[in-house]
């Protein structure tokens, strides 16, 4: 073995190879990385296997390594095409059918060169024999046709990957050194590979490309590495402009027509090199809005209409350092299909909102209407029944009692259900007494339970607090409701009601009602049916036990309102047990308002009642007159305030809704008269309207009570007690 300058060199271009392959593929974060270092190691295997060729003068192991180089290098274009070409547009060209397609003149090279005796027209080299007449022993030979096919091949990769090179070099902004770098890389690599097929090689036969190639690599590499900094970015933009969907115009100051993406080109009809230099009002002359917007020259988005579709314009300037405008930019995005969604949206919510509004004043229409004409079946009922009669016809007046307060609380429930699903239940936070509620419903329940001949207990552990905060009102509306049903479907045994106190686990603490029958149970697939509103059990309840379905739902969301929840466990046959979860606070015992005192009996006070209907003055005059109180009636706001300029009375009825001036104005009117002369009429309003709220409105509008129509008689003789006597 000698030792031959040009091994060392070779052997020192594989090492520098090896360590650019490594950089490379370290520093280039892009697809071109892998092709990249994949050349410069099979560079770096050129050489070795060059440096070990010139290192030896035998036959047999120069054949070899030539076998070696023709098995590998035949590939070493098409890998540099690849990476330039990943490099350029930044995905894979050599996939697929297509790889496979590329692959085959390279393939065929490399399984020739082991190939002892190839058919005449694939061979490659031929005549080999050892020249050791130079400097160094080299392996002589000429070629065969094969050869001609693989160098045309070959010829065929490299024009290709200049041809990739040369159009991203115009295309794009590769700065002057980084053109510089590629140029110089390729004279370099271009010039030995020419001196050697052309028999200028210093040692004839050996090809010093890959003595020099670190350097033609590392000039390659230098600007790659640069370019992908510095180009990449704005390739990939231009990219991205290129397919944008949006429409994009860029002016120059003086407005013309600098650029147009694809898109704007496409619906404008212009080529962008003909658009080019033309003014804005010529090229987007079909745009009248968009030529409107700019002359206007207002910064900012607007929408615009092109070809019948909605866009969105914006126009953004761009500017020098001094603030001199230097180009605008128009953005132009479709946004029909989202304007239609809008519209659509806004289209289905007024609808909605308008079919709610709709439901609601019907609702509240309906409950005012049958309540007025209900304030006289209660009413005169309530009047016959105190009147001689047979027993047949105070049974029968038992029924018409019993179907209107039934009818009552239908139209409560509905009403509650429609208040409390459409968010617009207001819970109300006032001190209670538990015990007076419960024994309240229990007072108000047990009838029912006698009539039925089964019993009916109330526990109250003792742990509850006296007076807690919560609404008195729907606490009661919850207990009532479960006790009633319990009652309903219990024929034999009892219903137990037990109120207790649970924690909350956030420390606070519920009121637990529990209210436990012993009555027909509710079978396990009707369990969840039961909190849906207007269902039941099954079928069969309605005709045998009547009802709307409507109490649990009402039940459960006032539950769920208050913060708490209520459950059921029930057993067919043997009974149920509902259990209702309400939140309260506790509050100090004093916070109770007292207990009204009890009106003084045989008290007869002046009335003047407001009220334009005749049947209701009917209802509401007997009924004080029974209790020996002497009535005025005003059909009109006027007429009662007339009687007031002149008489004075211990208490005022007002309705609210009259012809004319309604009861809240009639109110405010009697206030600012009342006002210097000091004496205070005591208002009651008496209401058709049972929406929530009501009470409020009224208290707020300058009266002192209030009652619902129909007017229930015991609370009617509470109303009046409270009239404070006259100094
Ligand atoms: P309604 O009582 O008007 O039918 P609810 O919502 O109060 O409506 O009750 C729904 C259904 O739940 C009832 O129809 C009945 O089938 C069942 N249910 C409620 N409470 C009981 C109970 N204590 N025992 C047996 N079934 C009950």
């Amino acid at each position: 073995m000698h030792f031959y300058w040009p091994v060392a060199a070779l052997s020192l271009a594989a090492a520098l190879e090896v360590a650019l392959a490594v950089t490379m593929r370290s520093r280039l974060r892009n697809s071109a990385a892998n092709p990249f270092a994949m050349g410069m190691a099979l560079a770096a295997f050129w050489a070795i296997s060059l440096a070990l060729d010139l290192g030896t003068a035998d036959y047999g192991e120069k054949l070899l390594l030539l076998r070696l180089r023709s098995t590998l290098l035949p590939f070493y274009a098409l890998v540099w095409f690849e990476s330039v070409y990943r490099f350029v547009y930044g995905r894979k060209c050599l996939y697929g059918l297509r790889g496979v397609a590329a692959a085959v003149i390279p393939a065929t090279t490399a399984v020739l060169s082991w190939w002892p005796d190839p058919p005449a027209f694939l061979v490659f080299r031929r005549g080999l024999w050892l020249d050791q007449t130079g400097s160094f022993p080299v392996l002589r030979f000429t070629y065969g046709p094969w050869a001609a096919v693989f160098f045309a091949y070959t010829l065929v990769v490299v024009v290709m990957m200049f041809w990739v090179l040369w159009a991203s070099l115009r295309r794009s902004s590769w700065d002057r050194t980084g053109r510089l770098l590629f140029l110089a890389a390729w004279i370099v690599g271009g010039a030995v590979n020419l001196a050697f097929f052309t028999n200028h090689s210093p040692t004839p036969g050996v090809n010093y490309a890959p003595i020099v190639s670190p350097i033609t690599f590392g000039l390659i590499a230098l600007a790659m590495v640069r370019g992908s900094i510095l180009r990449l970015a704005p390739v990939a933009r231009a990219m991205l402009i290129e397919n944008l969907e949006d429409l994009l115009v860029v002016l120059d100051a003086s407005g013309a027509v600098l650029d147009l993406n694809r898109a704007a080109a496409v619906k404008l009809g212009w080529l962008p090199e003909s658009a080019q230099g033309r003014p804005y009002d010529e090229v987007l002359a079909d745009w009248p809005g968009v030529v409107a917007h700019l002359e206007d020259d207002v910064p900012g988005k607007a929408e615009v209409a092109i070809g019948g579709k909605v866009h969105d314009l914006t126009v953004a300037p761009i500017r020098d350092r001094k603030g001199r405008l230097q180009a605008r930019i128009l953005i132009l995005r479709d946004i029909t299909d989202r304007k239609e969604i809008e519209a659509q949206f806004q289209r289905a919510k007024e609808q909605a909102e308008a079919a709610n509004a709709a439901k609601s004043r019907f609702l509240a229409m309906i409950s005012h209407e049958i309540r007025t004409p209900m304030n006289a079946v209660v009413g005169f009922t309530h009047l016959l029944q105190s009147t001689p009669i047979n027993d047949e016809q105070r049974q029968y007046l038992d029924l018409i009692a019993q179907g209107g307060k039934a009818l009552l609380v239908i139209i409560d429930d509905v009403l509650d259900y429609t208040k409390i699903t459409s968010g617009r239940l207001e819970l109300e936070a006032a001190p209670f007494k538990v015990a007076e509620l419960a024994s309240h419903t229990y007072r108000l329940l047990q009838p029912r339970a006698r009539e039925k001949g089964i019993g009916l207990e109330l526990t109250i552990d003792p742990e509850i607090p006296t007076v807690v905060m919560g609404d008195q009102v729907r606490v009661g509306q919850v207990l009532t409701n479960l006790v009633s049903n319990a009652l309903k479907f219990t024929e034999r045994g009892g219903v137990f009601i037990r109120l207790g106190r649970e924690e909350a686990g956030d420390g606070s603490r519920f009121l637990v009602a529990e209210v436990r029958d012993t009555g027909i149970g509710i079978a396990p697939e009707a369990m969840n049916r039961i909190f849906q509103p207007f269902s039941q059990a099954d079928n069969s309840i309605t005709r045998k036990y009547g009802g709307t379905g409507l109490g649990l739902a009402i039940s459960k969301r006032l539950c769920e309102l208050m913060g708490g929840d209520l459950a059921v466990s029930s057993e067919v046959g043997v009974g149920t047990t509902f259990t209702a979860r309400m939140r309260v606070a506790r509050a100090s015992q004093l916070s109770v308002a007292p207990d009204p005192a009890p009106a003084p009996a045989g008290r007869r006070l002046s009335l003047l009642v407001f009220e334009d209907n005749r049947l209701n003055q009917h209802v509401i005059g007997a009924l004080l007159k029974k209790s020996g109180h002497s009535v005025r009636f005003a059909a009109t706001g006027q007429e009662g305030l007339t009687i007031l300029e002149r008489e004075s009375f211990d208490g005022v009825l007002m309705d609210i809704e009259m012809p004319g001036m309604d009861g809240y104005e009639t109110v405010r009117l009697l206030r600012e008269r009342e006002m210097p002369a000091g004496a205070r009429h005591h208002v009651i309003a008496v209401t058709a309207h049972a929406m929530v709220g009501m009470r409020e409105k009224c208290l707020s509008a300058g009266m002192d009570d209030f009652l619902t129509k129909p007017i229930d008689p015991a609370a009617l003789r509470e109303a009046i007690g409270r009239c404070p006597a006259r100094s």
